[in-house]
């Protein structure tokens, strides 16, 4: 394949009078983990499934692996792998008969499916589990078993809507290690989270609010670019009065927290050295927290609510 893995222009999908989806430009290079963020509503599962070929398009166009998603959707199914919120699996069949049913789906030589069962099984370290029925799997074994599922065919790009939603914090840790197997293998991969812990991990992110995107790039240059580094004082004795006559000697705004002070800023040294000679020795501990993905968030959505 050459190109971008995925190209959309002018993507849009509206429900009666409801755009969901406006008219959304991407661009995902080959190889590229990219996540797809945003509030509740705000479109990401009806853009994902125009992409796959599962929703029909209002208007724009979208290429994906190569292949046009109106003309030719079946060439696009054959290149792309998808892990969605429901699990799909058979619960009454095992994990080994579950990814067999699978490659008959995808179509897969009888040689090319054993070889690809067996790797798949492995990369997610399911072999040991390979002859269990799915229903006796824990929520974290049934996400591993999806993923293989999702890269049995050996798909360009994997999409993934919410792949750890609902997961407790070590199975969501587990998933991401095999994201990054997925990803080493040159696999792209288009994911949707709400933890934005865990979109710091994406090469690339969109933030995408009422069917629109309103920020793109890197982590870090959206961090960089939106984000603010805040200055953080514990302090006993922190009163109004204190605030106040640290916005007049200072010129600077804090806001008090439960254990003491908080002020956004882009020097942060500036504003230690400013504050700590006004809350003198009431002081107990002084901090520079960097921006966050979750402020550049509530930047760019909050004030939009
Ligand atoms: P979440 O994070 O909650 O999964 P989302 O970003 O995936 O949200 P979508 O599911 O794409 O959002 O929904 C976008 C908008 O389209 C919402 O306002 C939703 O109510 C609406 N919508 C989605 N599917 C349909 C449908 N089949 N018919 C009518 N409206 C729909």
């Amino acid at each position: 394949m050459s190109g971008p893995a995925i190209t959309a222009r002018g993507l849009g999908k509206d429900y009666g009078s409801l755009a969901a989806v406006q008219a959304i430009d991407l661009e995902v290079a080959e190889g590229e983990f990219f996540g797809f963020l945003g509030p509740n509503g705000a479109g990401k599962t009806t853009t994902i499934h125009m992409l796959t070929t599962l929703l029909r398009l209002s208007r724009g166009e979208a290429v994906v692996a190569g292949h046009d998603v109106v003309r030719e959707p079946l060439a696009v199914r054959r290149q792309i792998g998808l892990v969605f919120q429901e699990t799909t699996l058979d619960g009454s069949l095992t994990a080994e008969e579950n990814l067999r049913f699978a490659a008959r789906l995808y179509g897969l030589s009888r040689a090319d499916t054993t070889r690809r069962v067996d790797e798949s099984l492995a990369l997610f370290d399911l072999q040991g589990r390979r002859g269990d029925k799915a229903r006796s799997f824990s929520g974290g074994m049934r996400r591993a078993l999806d993923l293989a599922r999702g890269v049995l065919h050996d798909p360009q790009i994997l999409f993934l809507d919410e792949p750890t939603i609902g997961l407790d914090p070590v199975n969501r840790r587990a998933v991401w290690d095999y994201l990054d197997r997925i990803r080493s293998r040159g696999t792209t991969l288009f994911l949707t989270t709400h933890y934005l812990d865990e979109a710091d991990g994406c090469d690339r992110v969109a933030i995408v609010d009422h069917g629109a995107i309103v920020a793109e790039g890197s982590p870090r240059e959206l961090k960089a670019r939106l984000g603010t580094d805040q200055v953080e004082v514990e302090a006993d004795r922190v009163d109004d009065a204190l605030v106040e006559q640290i916005r007049r000697v200072a010129g600077i705004a804090p806001t008090r927290t439960t254990r003491g002070l908080s002020v956004a800023t882009a020097e942060p040294a500036r504003v230690v050295d400013a504050l700590l000679p006004l809350v003198g020795g009431a002081v107990r501990s002084v901090g520079v927290r960097s921006a966050s993905l979750e402020d550049v968030f509530v930047s760019v959505v909050g004030g939009r609510r």
